[in-house]
């Protein structure tokens, strides 16, 4: 029986390599966009490469959206095995925000993207997850949602100062363990990840690694044998919370 991945925001950056990688492993992945057109262009891309690719149109911002993209695939697949958050935003380093400049409108709508979003996915995915044999949640958050980090001066980060990007990925990390604890029962694992800083849309042209890199711990993590549950790892290993 082959292994189902969903992946959101899989039209570009980092899953869309993520998608490259794990369909590269014989993983059908169903590539999840706001927009059928962009989930079309990802899928026919993907398809060059011999790669079974589905699309599925979801916007995470919408519970509309992601309860049709769960009937769809519950129809047309009847589980998934694989969920990989990755969908999110990050205004602030366009418009070089600082805390006090903050609006309430970037907060809100940074926070419907990363942590409503990925909560609401959750929320209808898990009766899919539960027919899987080997179920897992994987949240693409950020070193930059790390406490420690945050309040550490002498952490090369430490100057990443964005209050709505920051505090979203806290919040996302949170869901991670609380979810964690209450999924264990239903076999589902659900783990925390940062790609570290990658060139993207949102990385920027300064990033130092490639999506290659960025895509490598979710891969990682998707493909394990014995996936960890509850944790905040990097390719290096786990992350203080
Ligand atoms: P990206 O190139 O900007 O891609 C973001 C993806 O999320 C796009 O496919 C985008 O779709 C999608 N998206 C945004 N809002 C959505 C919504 N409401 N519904 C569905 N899809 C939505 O960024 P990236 O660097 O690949 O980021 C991927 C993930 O990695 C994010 O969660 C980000 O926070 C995290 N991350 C990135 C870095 C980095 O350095 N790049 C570091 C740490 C963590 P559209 O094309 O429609 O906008």
């Amino acid at each position: 029986m082959s292994t189902l991945a969903l992946i959101t925001g899989a039209n570009k950056g980092i899953g869309f390599e993520v998608a490259r990688q794990l369909g590269a492993t014989g993983i059908i992945v169903l590539i999840g966009a706001r927009g059928q057109g962009r989930a079309d262009a990802a899928v026919t891309a993907l398809k060059k490469d011999g790669i079974n690719a589905h699309a599925v149109e979801i916007d995470v911002g919408s519970e509309d959206s992601v309860i049709a993209a769960a009937q769809k695939i519950a129809s047309d697949h009847g589980r998934i095995d694989i969920l990989v958050n990755n969908a999110g935003i990050m205004t602030e380093m366009a418009a070089g925000t600082r805390p006090k400049d903050l609006t309430l409108e970037t907060l809100k709508q940074t926070f419907d993207t990363n942590v409503f979003g990925a909560f609401t996915v959750i929320k209808h995915f898990v009766p899919l997850l539960k027919k899987s044999r080997a179920p897992r949640i994987i949240n693409v958050s950020s070193t930059l949602g790390s406490l420690c980090t945050m309040s550490d001066s002498s952490h090369p980060m430490h100057g990443v100062n964005f209050a709505a990007y920051n505090a979203s990925k806290t919040a996302l990390n949170a869901l991670t363990v609380a979810l964690a604890k209450d999924l264990a029962a239903d076999r589902i694992s659900v783990n925390s990840i940062c790609p570290g800083w990658v060139k993207t849309d949102m990385g920027g042209e300064s990033a130092p690694r490639n999506v290659t890199q960025g895509a490598g711990i979710i891969v990682t993590l998707a493909t394990s044998g014995n996936p960890p549950t509850g944790t905040f790892i990097d390719e290096n290993g786990t992350v203080a919370w």
